[in-house]
C-alpha cells in the first residue's frame, strides 16, 4: 500500500473532536451594566454614558442578569463560583468603543457542568460566564459594498452569557444534538431573549491536527452543514500531506464553505485585566437556594414525571419533552379528560409529522389543546380512522380556522355508530355471497375485495383493520 493511500485511510478513521462556544442574549428588561431597555428602539437611542463607553462612566451590575445566568448555570449542572469578578478584555475595533469588553476570565460564575444527550452521553460544559455584548455594525448594501460602515449602540451592553463546552462532541450530528437539548433546557428557563437568541462558535480538529474555530454560525442546521464542510476540508489537507495549523475560518450559509479569516489569537492576546469599576461579587449558598426554588421543572425530569404519572413509554415521553411547547400542549389536553396515551401519539406521531412535513415549529403556529382534546376522545370511542385523524389534522395545520371536530363533521367522515358499521358488514357479505365462500375455503384476496367494498360504503369512516375485522368475525359465524 503507498503512503498516500496510508495517509488516507488514516484520515478516514480518524477521530473528530469539536467543542462549541454558545453565546445567549439574556432577557433581562435593562443592559447589563447600566439602565438602558433591552427592547427594539430608534438606532443609537437606547444607550447611555455606560453603554457608549464614555471615559469616567461607571457599569453597575444587573442583578436580574446574575440571577439568569445563575439559572442557566444550574440547569447545565454547573458548578457555581462563590465569588466571582469581571475583567477587561482588550477589544481594538468600532464596536467597542471602551476598546476593551467587560467579560469574565479568570474566575467565572460557574464551571464543570454537562448536558446529557438523548442517548444517555454526556458532553462535560467547561464553563458559564457573563459579557456585555458590542455594538452592531451595519454595512450599507452588503459586507465590503460601501466604504462606510454604521453603528448601532442600542446593542452595546446587552447581557450575554458564554458557554463553553469541552471538545467531547464527535461528529456535527452530535454537535446539532447537543445545541437543540440546550437550547431546550434554556426555553425552559425562560430567560432568553427574542427569536434567534443563541450565537455558535465553532471549533473542530481531526486527531493530530490543530484546532480551527469557525466563528458566528447562525442556525443549528448550519452548523452541522459548517463542521461537515471542515471535515471534509481538513481530511483534504491531510490527504494533500498539509499540516492543519490552527485558525479561525467563517461560515458562508449561501455556498455552504468555510473560508479562512485570520490566524487565532489564544486568550492570553487579549491582555485580560481585573476591571476596577466592579466590586467582586459573592454569591452565598443561600441566595444561590432561593435562585434553585425559582427553577421550573425541566425537560428530563418532566419526561419521567410523565412516564410515570400518564404510563407513557420513555421514548414518548422524551419526545413530548424534548420541545417546550409540545410538553405543555400535552399536559393542556390532558387536564381537559383527554386520554394520555393516545394524546401522547397524537402529538408525537401526527402532530409531529405533519409540523416535520411543512417545516414549521409548533410555536409558530396556533393550535388549542381543546381542540386536540376533542379529536383524542373521538379517536377513544372509534369515531374517526386513523386516516381522517390525520386529515383533520393537516387542514387544522394548515391555517384553517375549523377545529378537527369541525372538518370531520362537515365533510360527513364521523363513523356514526358502531351498529352503522355491522349492518354495512353485513350487506355487503349478503350482497357478494361468492366472494364471501371464497375467502371461507381460504382465498385471502376475498376478504380484501369485500373490505374495500366496506371501506367505499362506509366512506373512508371506517378504521381498514376494522374493516377486517369485523368481517372475519362475522364469516366466521356463518360458517357455524
Ligand atoms: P481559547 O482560549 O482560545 O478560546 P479554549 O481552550 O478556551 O480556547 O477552547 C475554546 C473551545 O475550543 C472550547 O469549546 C474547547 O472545547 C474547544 N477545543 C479546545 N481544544 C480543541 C480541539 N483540539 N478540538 C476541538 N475543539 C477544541
Ligand atoms: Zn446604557
Ligand atoms: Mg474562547
Amino acid at each position: 500500500m503507498s503512503d498516500s493511500k496510508k495517509t488516507g485511510q488514516n484520515a478516514d478513521e480518524q477521530k473528530i473532536m469539536i467543542g462549541l462556544e454558545i453565546h445567549a442574549s439574556l432577557g433581562t428588561k435593562t443592559k447589563l451594566f447600566c439602565a438602558c431597555t433591552t427592547e427594539e428602539a430608534e438606532p443609537n437611542s437606547a444607550t447611555c454614558e455606560v453603554c457608549l463607553g464614555h471615559p469616567g462612566s461607571k457599569p453597575v451590575l444587573n442583578k436580574t442578569a446574575v440571577e439568569f445566568a445563575t439559572k442557566i448555570a444550574l440547569a447545565l449542572n454547573c458548578k457555581t463560583n462563590e465569588s466571582f469578578f469581571f475583567s477587561r478584555k482588550t477589544y481594538f475595533y468600532p464596536d467597542m468603543s471602551k476598546n476593551f469588553q467587560i467579560t469574565q476570565y479568570e474566575i467565572p460564575l460557574a464551571e464543570q457542568g454537562f448536558v446529557e444527550l438523548p442517548l444517555g452521553k454526556k458532553v462535560r460544559i467547561r464553563r458559564v460566564h457573563m459579557e456585555e455584548d458590542p455594538a452592531a455594525l451595519i454595512h450599507p448594501n452588503g459586507m465590503g459594498k460601501s466604504n462606510y460602515v454604521l453603528i448601532d449602540y442600542n446593542r452595546s451592553g446587552l447581557p450575554l452569557v458564554e458557554i463553553v463546552t469541552e471538545p467531547d462532541i464527535e461528529s456535527p450530528k452530535e454537535a446539532r444534538d447537543f445545541l437543540d437539548k440546550m437550547e431546550n433546557v434554556l426555553k425552559y428557563l425562560g430567560v432568553l431573549k427574542g427569536e434567534n437568541p443563541l450565537k455558535v462558535d465553532c471549533n473542530i480538529s481531526l486527531e493530530g491536527g490543530a484546532r480551527v474555530e469557525i466563528k458566528n454560525v447562525s442556525g443549528f442546521a448550519a452548523v452541522e452543514k459548517a463542521l461537515n464542510f471542515e471535515i471534509i476540508r481538513q481530511k483534504q489537507e491531510i490527504r494533500m500531506g498539509k499540516k492543519v495549523e490552527q485558525h479561525t475560518r467563517a461560515y458562508d450559509a449561501e455556498t455552504g464553505l468555510t473560508v479562512a479569516l485570520r490566524k487565532k489569537e489564544t486568550e492570553e492576546d487579549y491582555g485580560y485585566i481585573f476591571e476596577p469599576d466592579l466590586v467582586k461579587i459573592a454569591l452565598s449558598e443561600k441566595e444561590i437556594s432561593e435562585i434553585q426554588k425559582t427553577m421550573p421543572e425541566l425537560p428530563d425530569s418532566k419526561a419521567k414525571r410523565f412516564q410515570q404519572k400518564y404510563s407513557l413509554a420513555e421514548y414518548d415521553a422524551k419526545v413530548l419533552c424534548a420541545d417546550f411547547e409540545l410538553g405543555k400542549l400535552f399536559e393542556k389536553m390532558v387536564e381537559l379528560g383527554a386520554e394520555p396515551k393516545t394524546s401522547s401519539k397524537l402529538l408525537t406521531r401526527e402532530l409531529l409529522a405533519v409540523l416535520n412535513h411543512d417545516s414549521l415549529e409548533l410555536s409558530e403556529i396556533k393550535v388549542f389543546a381543546k381542540d386536540f382534546a376533542e379529536l383524542v376522545g373521538l379517536t377513544v370511542d372509534g369515531k374517526v380512522s386513523d386516516k381522517n385523524v390525520k386529515n383533520s389534522m393537516i387542514n387544522y395545520i394548515s391555517g384553517n380556522k375549523e377545529s378537527p371536530k369541525q372538518f370531520l363533521e362537515k365533510n360527513n367522515l364521523l363513523i356514526s355508530s358502531s351498529i352503522n358499521a355491522d349492518e354495512i358488514v353485513e350487506k355487503i357479505i349478503s350482497s357478494n355471497q361468492k366472494a364471501a365462500d371464497d375467502y371461507k375455503k381460504g382465498n385471502e384476496k376475498a376478504l380484501n375485495f369485500l373490505a374495500g367494498l366496506v371501506m367505499r360504503e362506509t366512506k373512508g369512516t371506517l378504521d381498514p383493520k376494522k374493516a377486517q375485522e369485523l368481517l372475519k368475525s362475522k364469516l366466521k359465524k356463518a360458517d357455524k
